[in-house]
């Protein structure tokens, strides 16, 4: 019954700790979709060495905690299969066939890789592992044959690559892989401490399971709405990171005495901003614990990442077979 479900492939960079921005950026996601779908859920190693080939021995060590992040959020190993992307070769020899066939110049207008290139100025990304990245990255979902991938509005463009990958693949060879639709998702916008996009590059995040002293210290030091300079102006919280929290943290009810009070300055930032962590801090405590019990428990988390990597082997070498013999790889 399982197969007839649609399967959905997701990644992340094993690159540090996992913080707010993350939890309602993809892994509510997450948890939602593996209820109603077959769902692959990894940890992209070698995309962390596209970006990050200078500093590798932190990948290991982040991608343990990562896992850990991702059951403590309600990551359920037993309807998701979660498992390591260089623990998969099948992922690299894919990459490796569809490189064959996929035209520089589609790579060459990737928005991001014009992006990053631009972004990223500390080390050098005229590299050929960079530029083929959204090769291995439409590997790594075709792979599991995925129908759907879910993308916020500005990855688009990266799945349609993907998907002419795919295209061209099946136009040539004859149909292995279903295109993958993207599955929109309206990720909540959450905001990091100084008010930019919460990101671990711009050291403005909140941690999950973050102790309760350090997550009060970064709320009540966090940026608002900078119009609003004194208690008596009325602030505008569309502009501002703690009403993006509250949004994905509070009860309805308090969502809307925020919105109305601080419009019309009938609370202070200090008011909002302890309303907000009568809930966050709980929900905080609830992920310490839960990420402290697996932490302490790090064999059995192994455990569930090797076995989910063994279901991805099993799925990864039937779809190479498939290749292999569509490519006229092997005598039949
Ligand atoms: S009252 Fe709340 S939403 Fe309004 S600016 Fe202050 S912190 Fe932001």
């Amino acid at each position: 019954m399982s197969e007839q479900r649609p399967i959905v492939v997701s990644g992340m960079r094993p690159t540090g700790r996992l913080h707010l921005g993350h939890l309602h950026g993809a892994l509510a996601n997450w948890v939602r979709l593996q209820e109603e779908n077959t769902c692959f859920f990894f940890s992209a190693d070698w995309h962390a060495l596209t970006t990050n080939y200078h500093d590798t021995a932190i990948i290991k060590p982040a991608e343990r905690e990562m896992f850990v992040d991702f059951i403590a959020a309600g990551v359920d190993p037993e309807k998701a299969t979660i498992f390591v992307q260089s623990e998969v070769k099948e992922h690299a020899e894919l990459y490796l066939l569809l490189g064959m066939i996929t035209p520089l110049g589609w790579l060459e207008r990737s928005p991001s890789y014009k992006e990053m290139r631009e972004n990223i100025t500390d080390r050098d990304l005229a590299l050929y592992g960079f530029l083929g990245y959204p090769v291995l990255m439409t590997a790594d979902i075709i792979l599991y044959k995925a129908t759907r991938v879910p993308v916020g509005v500005d990855q688009v463009p990266h799945l349609e690559l993907s998907r002419e990958i795919a295209r061209r693949f099946n136009h040539h060879y004859g149909p292995v892989f279903p295109e993958p639709q993207p599955l929109l998702t309206a990720a909540p916008k959450i905001l990091g401490t100084d008010g930019r996009k919460m990101s671990k590059s711009y050291g403005n995040t909140i941690d999950l399971g973050e102790s309760a002293e350090s997550t009060t210290k970064k709320i009540m030091g966090m940026v608002t709405d900078p119009a609003r300079k004194r208690r008596q102006d009325p602030g505008n919280p569309d502009v501002c990171g703690i009403f993006y929290l509250h949004k994905v943290t509070s009860d309805a009810e308090t969502i809307s005495w925020v919105d109305v009070n601080c419009r019309s300055a009938g609370i202070g930032c200090v008011d909002c901003k302890k309303k907000l962590l009568e809930k966050l801090l709980p929900e905080q405590e609830r992920m310490r614990e839960r990420r402290e019990a697996l932490l302490a428990r790090p064999g059995e988390v192994d455990a569930l990442v090797q076995l989910g990597t063994s279901k991805a082997r099993a799925v990864a070498a039937r779809s190479m077979d498939e290749v292999r013999a569509a490519m006229k790889l092997k005598l039949a």
